[in-house]
């Protein structure tokens, strides 16, 4: 399967170049990045030691929305709105893990999955994806007897707050709980807070040095705690997980999908929050 990639020179970017080339099953066939970038011209094996490819990253998705047959994009989410756009006239499926959409991004995202394929997850990798179904099994069980909390830790250069996988955690424990996470979520806490009210869901952010991303969900009861941690030591576990969802996405006309869906884990409460 041809796959490009957008975002190419950024972490992830390299990363999914990497993770295309030791993929059998695909190949790389388009580089995208933004305009101005000194990295535009660049032939996108280089960006990852691997030598000349003959896939130079370009500043123009549209004059390459035909090369490929999925593409993945880790950017910004206004560079993600403007690809989902460009996509839906290309006819061409995308794979999404920009962080950070807003409610009219999403929505779009939404409109343009009616037309063509759109795989849009907060977190590729496959044991966060395994931790979301766990934590529908321990919010089940434990209930309303518990207080929540959500802590997670990312580098230093991340730029929205909480991650979109700390979020999507607090989304499938509320959605277990029948409550909505819009309205018992509870960011950061200072000066006289008054007690705790159990019925809402905390989050706790910690940002620092090159910590690749760490979520703990912690169900607190009296006299006992469970506590599910899933902690990422590097990205490429992210990058796999991305170009195994373009390889199942390949196989779908149209239509928004998850991580979930891609691992065949989706029940009845799992599903991205855009849907
Ligand atoms: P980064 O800043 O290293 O890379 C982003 C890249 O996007 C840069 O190369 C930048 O030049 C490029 N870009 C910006 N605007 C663009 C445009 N208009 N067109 C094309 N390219 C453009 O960031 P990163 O650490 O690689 O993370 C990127 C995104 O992926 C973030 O939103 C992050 O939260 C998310 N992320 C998601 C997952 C997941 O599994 N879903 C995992 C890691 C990171």
């Amino acid at each position: 399967m041809k796959v490009g990639i957008i975002g190419a020179a950024g972490r992830m970017g390299r990363m999914l170049i990497e993770a295309t080339l030791a993929n059998p099953e695909t190949e790389l066939a388009a580089a995208v990045d933004v305009p101005g970038s000194s990295l535009i011209g660049v032939d996108a094996g280089e960006l990852v030691g691997a030598g000349k490819l003959g896939v130079t990253v370009g500043d123009d998705l549209a004059a390459v929305a035909g090369q490929a047959d999925v593409f993945i994009d880790f950017t910004v989410p206004e560079a993600t709105a403007r690809n989902i756009e460009t996509c839906r006239q290309a006819g061409s499926r995308l794979v999404i893990g920009t962080t950070g959409l807003n409610d009219e991004q999403k929505a779009r995202l939404r409109a343009a999955s009616e037309e063509v394929a759109i795989c849009f997850a907060p977190n590729y990798s496959v044991g966060v994806n395994l931790c979301f179904k766990l934590l529908e099994t321990a919010a089940a069980v434990l209930g309303d007897d518990v207080d929540i909390e959500i802590i997670e830790a990312h580098h230093r250069h991340k730029i929205d707050a909480p991650s979109g996988t700390a979020l999507r955690m607090g989304e499938v424990v509320a959605q277990t709980l029948g409550r909505d996470l819009n309205e018992c979520a509870v960011y950061g806490r200072e000066g006289r807070t008054g007690e705790r009210d159990r019925q809402t869901i905390g989050f706790e952010t910690i940002r620092g040095g090159d910590i690749v991303g760490d979520h703990t969900v912690l169900f607190a009861a009296e006299g006992e705690r469970v506590e599910i941690t899933h902690k990422a030591s590097s990205r490429m576990a992210f990058a796999r997980g991305a170009v195994r969802a373009a390889l199942w996405l390949g196989a779908q006309p149209k239509g928004l999908f998850d991580m979930q869906d891609v691992l065949g884990l989706a029940g009845e409460s799992a599903g991205w929050g855009a849907r």
